[in-house]
């Protein structure tokens, strides 16, 4: 039976505490979620968005439509490419403009990888797609790129405002770092490091 839990904290609600409901509602289908999404020293609100998108929730205009949220006159067409409906998978991952990010990632730590199609297989496999010690590291990226992109994608759809892509790309590795170290002050040697050599902050 599921346990019944409240989002009121003590001191109010929190994302924090949603977190924890959604640990210990019946709602996650499969062991390795907590481990994959709850597991990563990302903020809650990261958390819960990358929940979200796994689930098929997130709010895209996709999802939107077919709950009959988005008014008719609106256009389901991705705030980028403008050609295919923004579905979360779309938006997050296949988009060209969402793509040249992940390339990004990819040229940054030498690898190559062909993004799944899906984000539920896509989170599986970046979670186990990385050697022991840079996966502490590694396991960052992923939740930081998509949250990257999807706040670049609501800066165009509310503000009219387009994020230049390599701010975007920046950004993703200073806040993946700065979670690691827990917004905690950091040399800068350590972070020209890791913005040019991460690997050599994994040995
Ligand atoms: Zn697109």
């Amino acid at each position: 039976m599921c346990k019944e839990v409240s989002a009121a904290g003590p001191n109010g609600y929190s994302v924090a505490v949603a977190v924890r409901i959604l640990i210990l509602s019946n709602n996650i289908v499969s062991p390795i979620w907590p481990k994959v999404i709850w597991g990563n020293n990302v903020p809650s609100k990261v958390m819960v968005f990358h929940w979200l998108a796994i689930k098929n929730s997130f709010p895209v205009k996709d999802v939107l439509a077919r709950r009959c949220i988005l008014p008719p006159s609106q256009s389901k067409l991705c705030v980028w490419c403008m050609v295919e409906i923004e579905t979360i998978e779309h938006l997050l991952l296949h988009c060209k403009w969402s793509s040249s990010i992940w390339t990004d990632q990819f040229r940054w730590w030498s690898i190559r990888w062909i993004i799944p199609r899906y984000i539920v297989n896509f989170s599986f496999d970046w979670f186990y797609g990385m050697g022991f010690k840079a996966s502490r590291f590694w396991k960052l990226i992923g939740p930081s790129t998509i949250w990257a992109i999807w706040s670049a994608r609501n800066n165009v759809f509310f503000n009219c405002k387009f994020t230049c892509r390599s701010n975007v790309v920046r950004s993703i590795k200073l806040k993946a770092f700065l979670w690691e170290t827990n917004l905690k002050f950091v040399h800068g040697l350590q972070a020209y490091v890791w913005e040019h050599n991460p690997f050599l902050l994994c040995q």
